[in-house]
């Protein structure tokens, strides 16, 4: 094991109750001789990364180093002699795990550190359940549904159960999977999660039995999982007697980030890893838990104790992110929540510069406002890549975007809509998933579809005719074909009646698809998305405009599965990490570029730059409409806040627009007036205060102490009666 030198301080003891609260200020810096991984860490976090006895829980505040204690605490650990391989450490994005994994490397040894398991929980469920699966009963090459097919796959059964056609608005698709999701996640009865949470589609309940009974089944019969599955499947090799003790006895440490964010399933998943021994830590804050929309729960960090009996719990409380005026700002705006921990983060990085809240004119007055802001800071030498705009929702930054291009600032955007979600996108994975998994029949609908001439009738009257659909057999094992295969050969002879526009495409089509699954000579995957961008090059004008940059996309995609053989982890890891944008395919725009991050909030958790601009602090965009007339959504949107304010370092900059226009792209003058968001009103005198100059900042203001309405009325009386 590593020792420590002699010159360690004494570790502070853990706090009793629930918090330390404010206050007393916990022992800083450490020894200067602690070894590089240690290096820099105060008593607080060293106690933490070296804790040696069993479950450890630290439980504290934003930018106050839990994730850089955890990540010291897995180079500890490498560094004690625990091979890496037997190390978990799961984040809440990918992102979060490559920048952990890098941080340890970079006092580690690389290579070792790249054998740790590290990845978002969907993404290791994935790995183990495809290395476990056939033990437990999951076919081989199973493909994952990311949330749009779920969605998909609701809609194609709520046709077919014809429960559109009732003479009642029957919830559309959407709700249907985000009731569904909630009941697993949350492993809630279905009647209590619509009492609860989706009181307006109680009607319909009976329905939505019918409808989630054959989801499932036909989940089953696909040889598909969505994402759900994945933890429910993780869980269940986790926790039962007959494989637990091999799974988990993989590992001798499981190490969760964000561990506030996480569901009960999750939970169980952590509790059935240390079955066999090994040692968990969670981290996380409850002032920054905002995924309930997800069933994430907060409840797993007070559980944690009951879970692990004999955890050790540390608190850290000095904030090493921000400016003092910017954490007394973010630690008032908390206050005001009766819900959270007394928590008072400080910072000895000074005061810094009062946080500016710049009331606009207009949304396009905020664009102006903010693209003039941070040039100024560019100018004053914080670089681009050293500046965020955060927002509450995707479409927030819309007009901005618009003014960033006009200007030609570089930016990247994170958390809206992704890149796999757009349509052309999914067409080609579909083709994909239907070369990997021929029982994937939305992948079927998906491809059909792009034909000339070919709708949802003509798919449903020729997937039978393949030997698809509901006349499904379920799989044989073994050498013989299954029955999907056998559908795919049929297809590719030629079967179904086709209608005569598609003929062309449909010809394209079977012999593109002919081409990827021969075995001689067999494509690489590379090779095989080459062939199908052939396909998508010929139906892709009947379907969308801008043909030549979704194209373009595509090579994108090629380019990157060049060097993976392996369609079915590509495709696999694709769907559960998807990129958030497409530059994450060509890497940073160029290497000594600097470009501007925009993100939504909930992307942003665990990030910090030197400079954020926060929009849309408007009642109603933030906290979000939709929470107000719930007191815990409410409460949920107040931590947003929180998280958005405690991503700055040393500038925060807040705008809101006095008017919402009701046609955005109009000249149309229409609008709504807005108000600064509740949270932030009762903080504003933390705030340096602005008016843009359209918002009236310029205006003239006079200080006359005369009357002239006599004068006035004087002349306007001698008129009538003149
Ligand atoms: P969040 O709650 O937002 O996830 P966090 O608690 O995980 O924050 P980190 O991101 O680990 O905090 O750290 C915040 C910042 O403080 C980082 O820039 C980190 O390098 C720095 N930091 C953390 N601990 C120390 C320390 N002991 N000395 C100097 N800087 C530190
Ligand atoms: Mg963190």
């Amino acid at each position: 094991m590593f020792e420590l030198t002699s010159t360690q301080p004494p570790p502070v003891a853990p706090p009793e109750g629930n918090d330390s609260g404010g206050g007393s200020r916990p022992a800083t810096a450490t020894t200067a001789a602690a070894p590089g991984h240690l290096e820099g860490l105060n008593a607080a976090q060293l106690e933490a990364a070296t804790h040696s006895s069993g479950p450890l829980l630290v439980v504290a505040g934003a930018g106050t180093g839990k994730t850089r204690t955890l990540a010291a605490r897995v180079a500890h650990l490498i560094h004690g002699g625990s091979p890496p391989d037997r190390i978990l450490l799961l984040t809440f994005t990918r992102r979060a795990a490559s920048e952990m994994l890098n941080r340890v490397g970079t006092v580690t040894d690389r290579r070792a550190a790249s054998r740790i398991w590290g990845g978002t929980f969907h993404a290791v469920a994935n790995r183990l359940l495809r290395a476990a699966g056939p033990a437990a009963g999951l076919p081989g090459g199973f493909t994952v549904l990311d949330q749009g097919d779920t969605v998909d796959l609701f809609g194609m059964l709520r046709t077919e159960e014809g429960m559109g056609e009732q003479g009642r608005r029957f919830p559309r698709a959407e709700t249907v999977a985000a009731v569904w999701s909630r009941m697993v996640n949350s492993q809630t009865p279905l009647s209590e999660v619509v009492n609860g949470q989706f009181p307006w589609v109680a009607d319909h309940t009976e329905d939505l039995r019918t409808l989630f009974a054959a989801y499932n089944e036909r989940k089953r019969k696909l040889q598909v999982l969505d994402y759900d599955d994945l933890l429910l499947h993780w869980r269940a090799l986790a926790t039962s007697p007959a494989t637990s003790e091999q799974l988990a006895g993989r590992f001798e440490h499981v190490l969760v980030d964000e561990y506030q964010d996480t569901n009960p399933i999750q939970a169980d998943i952590l509790e059935g890893m240390c079955r066999a021994g090994a040692i968990p830590t969670a981290v996380g804050d409850d002032a920054q838990s905002i995924y309930r929309f997800r069933s994430a729960t907060v409840a797993n960090l007070w559980t944690f104790p009951d879970r692990f009996p004999g955890a050790h719990r540390v608190t850290l409380e000095q904030n090493y992110r921000s400016t003092s005026a910017v954490l007394n700002l973010a630690n008032e705006v908390l206050a005001a929540s009766d819900r959270h921990l007394d928590k008072q983060l400080w910072s000895d990085r000074g005061m810094g510069s009062r946080p500016t809240l710049t009331v606009c004119h207009d949304e396009g007055d905020q664009s102006r406002v903010v693209a003039d802001r941070i040039l100024d800071l560019r100018e004053q030498g914080v670089d681009l890549r050293d500046q965020a705009v955060l927002f509450r929702t995707g479409h927030h930054s819309d007009a901005l975007e618009l003014e960033l291009n006009r200007r030609s600032i570089p930016f990247v955007k994170y958390g809206g809509l992704k890149f796999l979600e757009t349509g052309h996108i999914k067409d080609i994975l579909a083709l994909l998933r239907m070369l990997e998994n021929p029982a994937d029949e939305l992948a079927w609908h998906r491809v059909l579809g792009l034909l000339d001439g070919v709708g949802p009738a003509t798919i449903r009257k020729v997937l039978p005719e393949l030997g698809l659909g509901e006349t499904n057999e379920p799989d044989g094992a073994g050498q013989e074909p299954t029955e999907p295969q056998r559908a795919m050969i049929r297809f590719l002879d030629g079967a179904g009646r086709w209608p005569r526009q598609a003929t062309e495409g449909h010809e394209l089509l079977r012999s593109v698809l002919a081409d990827c699954l021969a075995e001689d000579p067999a494509l690489n995957l590379g090779a095989q998305l080459e062939r199908l961008r052939e396909f998508c090059t010929a139906v892709f004008p009947l379907r969308y405009d801008n043909t030549s940059a979704r194209l373009a996309d595509l090579d994108r995609l090629t380019t990157v599965a060049g060097s993976v053989t392996d369609r079915s982890r590509f495709l696999a890891e694709l769907t559960l990490e998807p990129p958030e944008r497409t530059g994450d395919w060509s890497g940073p725009p160029h290497l000594d570029d600097d470009w501007l991050t925009l993100s939504t909030i909930h992307s942003a958790k665990g990030c910090e730059w030197h400079a954020v601009h926060l929009l849309h602090a408007a009642d109603g965009n933030l906290p979000s409409e939709m929470a107000l007339s719930d007191r815990e959504g409410l409460d949920e949107e107040l931590r947003l806040t929180y998280v958005a304010l405690t991503r700055a370092r040393d500038h925060l900059d807040v705008t809101f627009p006095l008017r919402y226009h009701v046609n955005r792209y109009s000249s149309d003058d229409r609008h709504h007036w807005a108000q600064l968001s509740r949270f932030l009103e009762p903080v504003r005198d933390h705030f340096e205060e602005r008016r843009s100059s359209e918002a009236g900042g310029n205006d003239l203001t006079l200080d006359l102490r005369v009357t002239v309405t006599d004068e006035i009325d004087t002349g306007l009386t001698a008129l009538w009666e003149g």
